[in-house]
């Protein structure tokens, strides 16, 4: 009886030992993700493709690259599977990009763009999303960019980009600020803005499942708990009018003062992605 009742206490000591050995191990510290979850990272344009508005001086290519490499390693660094559209400055068909996102199973398609506009005050994060599994993934990619940003907050957008439209897995697009904004364009071409950003995205992809409902949108958010970001539906903008919007400059920028500041009509125009 001694002996069984030493070596039930051995076995004890043993299992607390490798309890606390597996709570202290290095994978645990850096909360490795035991999601079984491909992410494919899409940095936007890329090739004779430079992105931006004509005459722009910073080149959005370069900074969606950097931007997606970024959280490429900080992704794979918590232990997802991660693919990219592009890992170099070529040029990538949007077809194709989608073509590689519908390939993966289990998979989620993030595509990094900056923002651009003649009008250089205009700023802020905005991120995109089209079907409504996406909005998780959305809204919880905007809490945490739009939250760590020291940009205006643009707002979650339902928006039909193609590489939105296309993709039949959760697919998000998020414009990381606006390079032809004197402040945020100087943000973004400083490398610890850069992997901040990525760092904010990579927060949005691990948060997407605790993204509360909007019936909770009262409660008090906790660290484990994203609060649903609400949105703007611009899917039912019309092409032509999207088209007299752009030709009427003046006349959208006194609608725009007219209507109590309204971004969703100032997006109409401003934002000059045509990626997306
Ligand atoms: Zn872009």
């Amino acid at each position: 009886m001694p002996t069984n009742f030493c070596r039930r206490r051995w076995y004890a000591a043993g299992l607390l030992a490798t309890l606390l050995i597996c709570f202290n191990s290095p994978a645990a510290k850096t909360n490795r993700t035991s999601e079984n979850v491909t992410v494919v990272i899409d940095a936007g344009h890329g090739g004779h493709d430079r992105g931006g508005i004509p005459g722009q001086r910073i080149s959005e290519k370069d900074m969606t690259l950097d931007v997606a490499q970024r959280l490429r390693n900080v992704l794979a660094a918590s232990g997802y599977r991660v693919v990219m559209t592009r890992d170099s400055d070529v040029f990538i068909p949007l077809a194709t990009r989608v073509a590689i996102a519908n390939s993966y199973r289990n998979a989620i398609f993030v595509c990094v763009h900056f923002n651009a506009t003649k009008r250089m005050g205009a700023g802020g994060i905005e991120t995109y999303f089209y079907s409504r599994d996406s909005l998780p993934l959305a809204s919880a990619v905007h809490y945490y960019v739009a939250g760590g940003a020291p940009s205006a907050n643009r707002g979650v957008r339902r928006r039909g980009y193609y590489v939105l439209r296309k993709t039949n897995i959760p697919a998000v697009l998020v414009e990381c600020g606006f390079l032809t904004n004197p402040t945020e364009g100087a943000y973004a071409q400083t490398a610890s803005y850069r992997q901040k950003l990525a760092e904010e995205i990579a927060a949005g992809v691990r948060g997407r499942n605790s993204v509360t409902g909007a019936l909770s949108t009262t409660r008090v958010a906790t660290s484990e708990t994203v609060p649903l970001q609400p949105y703007i539906d611009q899917t039912k903008v019309s092409s032509s009018e999207r088209r007299k919007s752009k030709r009427s400059h003046k006349k959208s920028t006194r609608k725009k003062k007219s209507s109590s500041k309204s971004t969703g009509s100032e997006a109409r125009y401003a934002s000059t992605d045509p990626e997306a």
